[in-house]
């Protein structure tokens, strides 16, 4: 397709699954890297990695001067870089609140915001929010990353409204458990307990959720906006 792609945390995990099926797809895909070397799998690939952690702004803007040079503004976003850190309540500071929010919720933000100034002008854009199953069921031990990922709905629907006559689109998936380096933390009680509740009894692969993505920003899903779209085995329902 050619399309300027960024996925954000596109350097692993379920990220990196997106990143590689826009690039078999012949899309021109950047990928941010916070730290570390980016995966000869992906640069193979003709991805281009750009250092950037998105709680800083100033980091955010030089990736996305980085992109424009090298491929053009960003057409479709890919709002995939998260993390959790998991407490229970009364255990939980304001420190692990803030910052998952300042990650999840707010880097969102900065990252759409810049990839909207290209897209208001080229008058089209593609925006697809990485949410999770959590941020609509909730989860002990993760009021937290819960709040982060249900304020992306919100964030996503109002941006449909706002930016819907601009011919931008906001969408959002919300995977289930998916294996990756976030789950591999789970013991195996924990994962028992997590299969009891998913109807196709296995977690997800991070294949499946990059497909649903890729969906969301070609022509099929032209008429698809505000979406919230489960890739979660049927846990949510
Ligand atoms: P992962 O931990 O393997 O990857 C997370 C990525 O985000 C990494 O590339 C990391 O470098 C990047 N990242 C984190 N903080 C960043 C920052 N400040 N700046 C730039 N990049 C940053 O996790 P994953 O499982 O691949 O998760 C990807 C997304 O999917 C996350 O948003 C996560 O919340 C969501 N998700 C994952 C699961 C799951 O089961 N794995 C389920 C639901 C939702």
């Amino acid at each position: 397709m050619n399309r300027s792609v960024l996925v954000t945390g596109g350097n692993r995990g379920i990220g990196a699954a997106i990143a590689r099926a826009f690039a078999a797809g012949g899309d021109k895909v950047a990928i941010t890297c916070r730290s570390g070397e980016p995966p000869e799998e992906l640069t193979s690939l003709g991805v281009l990695p750009v250092r950037c952690d998105i709680t800083d702004a100033e980091q955010v803007e030089q990736a996305y001067k980085e992109i424009e040079e090298k491929h053009g503004p960003v057409e479709v976003l890919v709002a995939n870089a998260g993390i959790t850190k998991d407490q229970l309540l009364m255990r939980m500071s304001e420190e692990d609140f803030t910052s998952v929010l300042d990650t999840n919720l707010t880097g969102a933000f900065r990252v759409v915001k810049r990839a909207n100034r290209g897209m208001l002008r080229a008058k089209k854009g593609r925006v697809v929010l990485i949410s999770s199953v959590v941020g609509l069921m909730g989860n002990p031990g993760q009021a937290n990353y819960a709040a982060s990922k249900a304020g992306l709905v919100g964030f996503a629907r109002s941006l449909s409204r706002e930016l819907g006559s601009r011919n931008i689109t906001f969408n959002v998936v919300a995977p289930g458990f998916v294996e990756s380096d976030m789950t591999a933390v789970l013991g195996d009680e924990q994962r028992e307990s997590v299969l009891g509740q998913v109807p196709l009894k296995r977690f997800g692969r991070a294949e499946e959720i990059a497909a649903t993505v890729r969906f969301l920003a070609s022509d099929d899903a032209s008429y698809i906006t505000g979406a919230v779209i489960p890739v979660d085995g049927g846990l949510g329902m």
